[in-house]
Protein backbone atom coordinates (compact mmCIF):
# COMPACT_ATOMS: atom_id res chain seq x y z
CA UNK A 1 0.00 0.00 0.00
CA UNK A 2 1.04 3.05 -0.12
CA UNK A 3 1.32 5.64 2.79
CA UNK A 4 -0.58 8.91 2.48
CA UNK A 5 -0.58 11.76 4.88
CA UNK A 6 -3.45 10.65 6.95
CA UNK A 7 -1.96 7.22 7.11
CA UNK A 8 1.39 8.93 8.23
CA UNK A 9 -0.54 10.87 10.85
CA UNK A 10 -2.70 7.91 12.18
CA UNK A 11 1.25 6.28 12.16
CA UNK A 12 2.64 8.39 14.57
CA UNK A 13 -0.20 8.63 16.53
CA UNK A 14 -0.05 5.01 17.14
CA UNK A 15 3.57 4.84 17.80
CA UNK A 16 3.64 7.76 20.42
CA UNK A 17 0.59 5.69 21.98
CA UNK A 18 2.18 2.40 22.13
CA UNK A 19 5.83 3.90 23.65
CA UNK A 20 3.40 6.21 26.19
CA UNK A 21 1.99 2.56 27.20
CA UNK A 22 4.95 0.72 27.54
CA UNK A 23 6.73 3.49 28.45
CA UNK A 24 7.87 1.92 32.54
CA UNK A 25 7.87 -1.67 30.76
CA UNK A 26 10.80 -0.08 28.57
CA UNK A 27 12.66 1.84 31.35
CA UNK A 28 12.22 -1.06 33.48
CA UNK A 29 14.48 -3.08 31.13
CA UNK A 30 16.81 -0.41 30.47
CA UNK A 31 17.28 -0.63 34.90
CA UNK A 32 18.09 -4.13 34.42
CA UNK A 33 21.29 -3.87 32.25
CA UNK A 34 21.27 0.30 31.93
CA UNK A 35 20.51 2.92 33.47
CA UNK A 36 16.77 3.27 33.25
CA UNK A 37 15.70 5.58 30.66
CA UNK A 38 15.19 3.82 27.89
CA UNK A 39 11.13 4.46 28.73
CA UNK A 40 11.35 8.14 28.99
CA UNK A 41 13.99 8.61 25.91
CA UNK A 42 11.26 6.93 23.99
CA UNK A 43 8.22 8.91 25.20
CA UNK A 44 10.46 12.67 24.60
CA UNK A 45 11.07 11.21 20.81
CA UNK A 46 7.64 10.58 19.87
CA UNK A 47 5.76 13.10 21.70
CA UNK A 48 8.29 15.66 19.66
CA UNK A 49 7.26 13.90 16.55
CA UNK A 50 3.47 13.54 17.48
CA UNK A 51 3.47 17.65 18.25
CA UNK A 52 4.73 17.84 14.44
CA UNK A 53 2.56 15.11 13.13
CA UNK A 54 0.21 17.69 10.80
CA UNK A 55 3.42 19.55 9.33
CA UNK A 56 5.43 16.40 9.16
CA UNK A 57 2.58 14.65 7.34
CA UNK A 58 2.10 17.05 5.07
CA UNK A 59 5.35 16.77 3.38
CA UNK A 60 6.23 14.26 0.55
CA UNK A 61 6.93 10.91 2.30
CA UNK A 62 10.71 10.43 2.28
CA UNK A 63 11.20 13.93 2.73
CA UNK A 64 8.85 13.74 5.87
CA UNK A 65 10.85 10.53 6.94
CA UNK A 66 13.89 12.58 6.97
CA UNK A 67 12.18 14.88 9.36
CA UNK A 68 11.04 12.28 11.83
CA UNK A 69 14.53 11.15 11.79
CA UNK A 70 15.64 14.73 12.49
CA UNK A 71 13.40 15.15 15.40
CA UNK A 72 14.21 11.72 17.12
CA UNK A 73 17.69 12.46 17.21
CA UNK A 74 16.85 15.71 18.60
CA UNK A 75 14.43 14.72 21.15
CA UNK A 76 15.64 10.81 22.10
CA UNK A 77 18.77 11.38 23.57
CA UNK A 78 20.86 8.65 24.31
CA UNK A 79 22.27 6.29 22.55
CA UNK A 80 19.49 5.26 20.91
CA UNK A 81 18.66 8.94 19.54
CA UNK A 82 21.34 8.67 17.21
CA UNK A 83 20.42 4.93 16.10
CA UNK A 84 16.58 5.45 15.42
CA UNK A 85 17.11 8.73 13.17
CA UNK A 86 20.01 7.30 10.78
CA UNK A 87 17.15 4.28 10.81
CA UNK A 88 14.59 7.07 9.41
CA UNK A 89 16.94 9.63 7.49
CA UNK A 90 18.72 6.54 5.82
CA UNK A 91 14.97 5.46 4.30
CA UNK A 92 13.79 9.15 3.59
CA UNK A 93 16.87 9.52 1.43
CA UNK A 94 16.67 6.05 -0.01
CA UNK A 95 13.05 6.73 -1.27
CA UNK A 96 14.27 10.17 -2.55
CA UNK A 97 16.53 8.85 -4.59
CA UNK A 98 15.01 5.44 -5.33
CA UNK A 99 13.23 4.85 -8.69
CA UNK A 100 9.81 4.30 -9.85
CA UNK A 101 9.17 1.41 -8.13
CA UNK A 102 11.81 1.80 -5.44
CA UNK A 103 12.55 -1.96 -3.63
CA UNK A 104 11.70 -1.06 -0.45
CA UNK A 105 13.42 -4.34 1.20
CA UNK A 106 16.25 -2.70 -0.49
CA UNK A 107 16.16 0.90 0.73
CA UNK A 108 15.59 -0.67 4.56
CA UNK A 109 18.57 -2.72 4.39
CA UNK A 110 21.11 0.12 3.07
CA UNK A 111 18.92 2.06 6.40
CA UNK A 112 19.68 -0.78 8.71
CA UNK A 113 23.38 -0.90 7.11
CA UNK A 114 24.14 2.95 8.31
CA UNK A 115 22.35 1.86 11.56
CA UNK A 116 24.90 -0.70 12.17
CA UNK A 117 27.80 1.63 10.97
CA UNK A 118 26.79 4.43 13.06
CA UNK A 119 26.27 1.95 16.39
CA UNK A 120 29.61 0.13 14.94
CA UNK A 121 27.14 -2.80 15.77
CA UNK A 122 26.18 -6.22 14.14
CA UNK A 123 23.89 -8.88 14.53
CA UNK A 124 24.27 -10.99 17.87
CA UNK A 125 25.61 -8.05 19.73
CA UNK A 126 22.00 -7.48 21.86
CA UNK A 127 20.85 -4.22 20.77
CA UNK A 128 17.97 -2.84 18.42
CA UNK A 129 19.49 -4.39 15.48
CA UNK A 130 18.67 -7.75 16.11
CA UNK A 131 15.42 -7.12 15.67
CA UNK A 132 15.75 -4.26 12.35
CA UNK A 133 18.09 -7.13 10.91
CA UNK A 134 15.21 -10.40 10.63
CA UNK A 135 12.40 -7.78 10.20
CA UNK A 136 14.32 -6.54 7.06
CA UNK A 137 14.74 -10.07 6.37
CA UNK A 138 10.75 -11.01 6.73
CA UNK A 139 10.18 -7.60 4.17
CA UNK A 140 12.34 -8.73 1.51
CA UNK A 141 10.86 -12.49 1.92
CA UNK A 142 7.28 -10.45 1.20
CA UNK A 143 6.39 -11.71 4.24
CA UNK A 144 2.72 -10.57 5.46
CA UNK A 145 2.68 -7.61 8.27
CA UNK A 146 1.78 -9.85 10.68
CA UNK A 147 3.97 -12.72 10.35
CA UNK A 148 6.77 -9.77 10.50
CA UNK A 149 5.50 -8.22 13.78
CA UNK A 150 5.11 -11.57 14.92
CA UNK A 151 9.44 -12.24 13.74
CA UNK A 152 9.99 -8.72 15.32
CA UNK A 153 8.40 -9.56 19.13
CA UNK A 154 10.46 -13.18 19.21
CA UNK A 155 13.65 -11.23 17.76
CA UNK A 156 13.54 -9.01 20.51
CA UNK A 157 12.41 -11.93 23.50
CA UNK A 158 15.78 -14.22 21.71
CA UNK A 159 17.95 -10.91 23.07
CA UNK A 160 17.42 -11.78 26.58
CA UNK A 161 19.93 -15.14 26.17
CA UNK A 162 22.90 -12.80 24.47
CA UNK A 163 25.41 -11.14 25.61
CA UNK A 164 25.66 -7.14 25.25
CA UNK A 165 28.75 -6.44 23.06
CA UNK A 166 27.82 -2.40 23.14
CA UNK A 167 26.11 0.44 24.63
CA UNK A 168 25.83 0.55 28.68
CA UNK A 169 24.87 -3.12 28.86
CA UNK A 170 28.26 -4.17 27.69
CA UNK A 171 29.55 -2.96 31.04
CA UNK A 172 27.84 -5.80 32.64
CA UNK A 173 29.51 -8.42 30.49
CA UNK A 174 27.97 -11.76 31.51
CA UNK A 175 25.27 -10.17 33.98
CA UNK A 176 23.94 -8.90 30.64
CA UNK A 177 22.53 -12.27 30.23
CA UNK A 178 18.70 -13.31 30.90
CA UNK A 179 17.29 -9.59 30.18
CA UNK A 180 15.65 -8.47 27.23
CA UNK A 181 17.40 -5.65 25.43
CA UNK A 182 15.38 -2.15 25.99
CA UNK A 183 16.42 -0.87 22.31
CA UNK A 184 15.23 -4.48 20.53
CA UNK A 185 12.23 -4.23 22.66
CA UNK A 186 11.28 -0.78 22.17
CA UNK A 187 11.99 -1.30 18.32
CA UNK A 188 10.02 -4.65 18.30
CA UNK A 189 6.88 -2.81 19.85
CA UNK A 190 6.98 0.36 16.93
CA UNK A 191 7.54 -2.53 14.19
CA UNK A 192 4.50 -4.38 15.63
CA UNK A 193 2.37 -1.25 15.70
CA UNK A 194 3.15 0.01 12.23
CA UNK A 195 2.53 -3.96 10.54
CA UNK A 196 -0.72 -3.71 12.57
CA UNK A 197 -1.87 -1.27 10.74
CA UNK A 198 -0.29 -2.35 7.39
CA UNK A 199 -2.25 -5.46 7.93
CA UNK A 200 -5.39 -3.25 8.66
CA UNK A 201 -5.38 -1.56 6.07
CA UNK A 202 -4.49 -3.81 3.40
CA UNK A 203 -5.77 -3.30 0.23
CA UNK A 204 -8.14 -6.28 0.35
P1 LIG B 1 21.54 5.04 26.72
O1 LIG B 1 22.18 3.69 26.60
O2 LIG B 1 22.44 6.14 26.28
O3 LIG B 1 20.93 5.26 28.06
P2 LIG B 1 18.93 4.32 25.69
O4 LIG B 1 18.71 3.73 27.03
O5 LIG B 1 17.86 5.24 25.20
O6 LIG B 1 20.34 5.07 25.63
O7 LIG B 1 19.07 3.19 24.60
C1 LIG B 1 19.68 1.96 24.89
C2 LIG B 1 19.53 1.04 23.68
O8 LIG B 1 20.25 1.56 22.57
C3 LIG B 1 20.09 -0.34 23.91
O9 LIG B 1 19.14 -1.19 24.54
C4 LIG B 1 20.49 -0.82 22.53
O10 LIG B 1 19.41 -1.47 21.87
C5 LIG B 1 20.75 0.48 21.79
N1 LIG B 1 22.20 0.70 21.63
C6 LIG B 1 23.06 1.25 22.52
N2 LIG B 1 24.30 1.32 21.98
C7 LIG B 1 24.22 0.77 20.74
C8 LIG B 1 25.14 0.55 19.66
N3 LIG B 1 26.44 0.89 19.76
N4 LIG B 1 24.67 -0.03 18.52
C9 LIG B 1 23.38 -0.36 18.40
N5 LIG B 1 22.46 -0.16 19.38
C10 LIG B 1 22.87 0.38 20.52
MG1 LIG C 1 19.48 4.06 28.88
Amino acid sequence: MTLDAADLTALIGLCREQIEQHCERLGRLDSAIGDGDHGANMRRGLEAVYRERDAISALPLPVALERIGLVLVMSIGGAAGPLYGTLLMELGRGLATGEEEADFAAILAQAVAAVARRGRSGPGDKTLLDVLYPVQAEIAGHAAPLRIAECARNAAQATEMMLARRGRASYLGERSIGHEDPGASSCALLATTICQYFQEHAPS
